[in-house]
Parts: structure tokens; sequence; C-alpha cells
């Protein structure tokens, strides 16, 4: 069975910040960052970003879960890229659905 339809998949929506402190993180951390979480827009490093959480959206705003760019059921209109989440944001995020970058060398 595919995995996308056996669990329900999270609306990246649901799991966002509020505008606000979006706003205020990217205002506070602009100059210092390298990256910014995709769910709250604060400043990551770019150790977090290399060694951190990654969530995969869908063009449905839905998160994808880890392993579907391998599997069978591949649709590559789905698919809206991989994003970094920071620390506090991941914990809000169950699994399959973050995911550790694969880095090689
Ligand atoms: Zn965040």
């Amino acid at each position: 069975m595919e995995p996308s339809t056996v669990i329900e998949r999270p609306k990246a929506s649901d799991l966002q910040a509020p505008d606000e402190r979006i706003r205020d993180n990217r205002a506070r951390w602009t100059m210092a960052t390298y990256e910014e979480c995709f769910l709250c827009g604060r400043g990551l490093t770019e150790a977090s970003v290399n060694k951190g959480w990654w969530i995969n959206l869908g063009t449905d705003g839905t998160l994808l879960p880890e392993g579907y760019f391998e599997s069978a059921d591949y649709d590559a209109t789905l698919d809206q890229g991989a994003f970094p989440v920071g620390s506090e944001c991941a914990k809000k995020i169950h699994r399959p659905f973050k995911f550790k970058r694969v880095t090689s060398g």
C-alpha cells in the first residue's frame, strides 16, 4: 500500500506560526542567518540546515512523507520541494513527515 494514502498528511498551514511572528523573526534575524525555518521564519544556521530537520511540501499544501521520492507512486506534479525547519517547529511534526538531509562528503 502506498504510504501517502494510508497516513493522513499534515497541512503546512496548520503548523505555521502566525504571520506577526514570522515578520518579527525575519526582522530580528535578517543579517545573521543562512536560511529560514519554513514554518516560523526564524533564521537557521548553516549547521542546522545541514544537520537539522527538513520537510517535503506538496502542491496541495500537505507534507509528503519521507521516502516518498523513492516510492513507486511518486508524482512530480505533487512536489514543491524540500525546506528546512528549526528544532522547535520540528517538535510539532511527527515522522515520517520530517527527515534529516542525507549528506555525503
Ligand atoms: Zn520554526
